[in-house]
């Protein structure tokens, strides 16, 4: 289990890579914000992670220029913050001795939870409905077109909870049309990008009133699905990938994880933290990186030991998915889909560990 408590790493990279402007202040201290509104959540129930999170929330703050209209923002995210925790609908876990159950929705027999890898071309994107019907959408893919089509197709219609894993194009730009079905709660690695497509996203998501939240280990309770958000290990570098955030979906005994495009130092940087959040077996795994040749290695598939790899890959110049992923995957010994040859690759998990897999062709 992580023996690093909420939060404690990641403010000060906030908007670290925006340029000025109005909306990257925004941007900025809603991320902030957000922080400030877990920190006071969580002190609630553990007064040592509230420690924590409020000497991170005021070392976000500090040196901020002209700080009351930041603060102003972070009060009314800390208020909607506060709303969404009064109703269960998110839970942090600062460790091992952390919470792992609230007044989650208990799911009927025979309950199954979907998780969709979309065919949206080079990208990912995958789509998760709870029983109950609650949805949330990891990255969008590079193509807005594509992603809108895939969830006309699959008839969603709201989203509860939208997730950059990171701020590229291949994994952002379909979530802005995506931010229309009004995601009450959006999450990413606190870094924000530099490109248009970022800053229609951001906008796009202001306009629906979305609140930005920080990745810090947090767990969202979707309906009867516990999906806990894996922040970055400490220590990594500036770098889009390397700060990929990694999400492991828990339904009963069936568990599936995806971790973006996170790059072989932040999959040792887990591994060092030894949790068990990311300690296998899965039945559903994502390649890292559309299966970069920097991705997956021998020991982090030792450590994850899927059953099934989901290769979310499309037509690409970057040569994958490479054979040495391809090889990694099969001495695995776990079953390969790929959605650039399937299509939209759709897993239904039982409580009870068991599942289906079906492929669009
Ligand atoms: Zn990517």
């Amino acid at each position: 289990m992580s023996p690093r408590a909420p939060g404690k790493e990641a403010p000060t990279r906030a908007g670290s890579k925006k340029t000025v402007s109005p909306k990257a202040s925004t941007t900025k201290a809603a991320t902030q914000g957000a922080t400030k509104g877990a920190a006071a959540k969580t002190g609630r129930t553990r007064a040592s992670s509230a420690r924590t999170s409020a000497r991170t929330g005021r070392r976000a703050g500090k040196g901020r220029p002209g700080t009351s209209s930041s603060d102003l923002l972070g009060l009314l995210v800390l208020v909607v913050t506060g709303s969404l925790a009064a109703c269960g609908w998110i839970r942090n876990q600062g460790g091992a001795d952390a919470p792992t159950s609230g007044p989650v929705t208990t799911a009927p027999a025979g309950a199954q939870v979907t998780i969709r890898f979309l065919d949206v071309g080079q990208g990912d994107a995958i789509l998760i409905r709870s029983p109950e019907g609650k949805t949330a959408l990891i990255d969008g893919g590079r193509s807005s077109e594509r992603l809108s089509a895939q969830l006309d197709k699959y008839g969603v219609t709201r989203l509860d909870l939208m997730i950059a894993t990171h701020a590229d194009a291949d994994h952002i730009a379909g979530l802005v049309p995506a931010a229309a079905l009004k995601p009450r709660l959006f999450i990413n690695n606190g870094m924000g990008g530099t490109t248009q497509t970022w800053e229609r996203l951001v906008k796009a998501l202001q306009g629906v009133d979305a609140t930005f939240m920080k990745a810090s280990n947090q767990t969202v309770n979707l309906g009867s699905v516990k999906l806990r958000v894996i922040a970055p290990p400490p220590g990594m570098p500036d770098d889009q990938n390397l700060n990929s955030v990694g999400l492991a979906v828990q339904f009963g005994e069936f568990r599936a994880l995806m971790t973006g495009d996170s790059e072989s130092p932040e999959t040792e940087g887990w591994m060092a933290q030894e949790r068990a959040d990311l300690r296998g077996p899965f039945q559903v795994y994502k390649s890292i990186h559309h299966g970069a040749a920097n991705g997956d290695t021998a020991g982090w598939l030792a450590s994850v030991r899927p059953q099934n790899v989901v290769i979310s890959v499309g037509h690409n110049s970057y040569g994958h998915p490479t054979d040495s992923a391809l090889r990694l995957y099969r001495q695995s010994g776990a079953r390969v889909y790929r959605t650039d040859r399937q299509g939209t690759v759709t897993f239904q998990g039982r409580a009870d560990g068991t599942y289906t897999a079906d492929t669009e062709r």
